[in-house]
């Protein structure tokens, strides 16, 4: 179903006793809002997190998983081990995974099926470079992106699929795509859906942009009409800056 969704990836931050502080505070500030809120602290935290959380509207979701359900795969976390901690998200495909841990569209192919298999909610990420976006190849380096990760699979798996399209170079830099910019590939985004799939499906998926979103500059990105939300970095480990990009949606 097609929602709202403001979502804070934390990435390598946070101890417990900080990541408990910055949830209990955030809960305490949380506007009425129509949008899902979401946070996704690092995996050893995920456990005090929902601790924290309990009967808060703010959900707590992982930054990643492996595709295998057990085994030898040191230092990796499966899908049936968030689910029984009562996570029932996770972001996939996220930038920094891709481009530092070889997690190219094959494992990530993988590892949706895996999460979708178990009935999880599916966050994927997926951008351009900047050398794509210079030579004017965004459009199709993000087609192929969507094809290669999500396109075998069937349509009744879309309902559990969230997109957020994070254009690599806005990331951490300081530098945002443009309202415009954003919009323009989330309505490509959609069409792309819509030839792969049928516009139903187009229609309903959320699709979030993701990219140095601050309180100055998200009201204007959530306005576009096919951003549904964002996926927050650096803004979501301050509490005041987080709460209000959730106003602004
Ligand atoms: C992210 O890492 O998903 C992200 C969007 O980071 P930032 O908001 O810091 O650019």
């Amino acid at each position: 179903m097609r929602s709202k969704i403001v979502a804070g990836n934390w990435k390598m931050n946070k101890n417990l006793a900080e990541t408990e502080a910055l949830l209990t505070e955030l809960a305490a500030k949380l506007p009425d809002t129509e949008a899902e809120v979401m946070v996704a602290p690092t995996y050893v935290n995920l456990s005090g997190a929902i601790r924290t959380l309990e009967g808060s509207a703010i959900q707590v979701i992982a930054q990643n998983m492996h595709f295998a359900d057990s085994g030898a795969y040191t230092g990796e976390i499966s899908a049936d081990m968030l689910i029984h901690i009562r996570i029932d998200t996770v972001i996939l495909g996220h930038s920094e995974r891709r481009a530092y841990f070889g997690e190219d569209d094959e494992i990530l192919a993988k590892k949706v099926g895996t999460a979708l298999e178990k009935n999880m909610r599916v966050m994927f990420c997926f951008g351009e470079e900047l050398e794509d976006r210079k030579s004017g190849n965004h459009f199709s380096v993000v087609e192929a992106q969507l094809k290669n990760a999500l396109f075998d699979l069937p349509s009744s798996a879309w309902g559990n699929i969230i997109l957020a399209y994070e254009p690599v170079w806005a990331i951490g830099t300081g530098e945002t795509a443009s309202p415009e910019q954003a919009q323009e590939m989330h309505a490509f985004i959609r069409k792309t859906i819509a030839e792969a799939y049928d516009t139903a499906i187009a229609n309903q998926v959320s699709v979030l942009y993701g990219g140095s979103v601050k309180p100055s500059n998200a009201e204007e990105i959530f306005s576009k009409p096919d951003v549904d939300g964002g996926l927050i970095g650096g803004a979501s480990l301050v509490a005041d800056d987080f709460v209000a990009i959730i106003k602004a949606i």
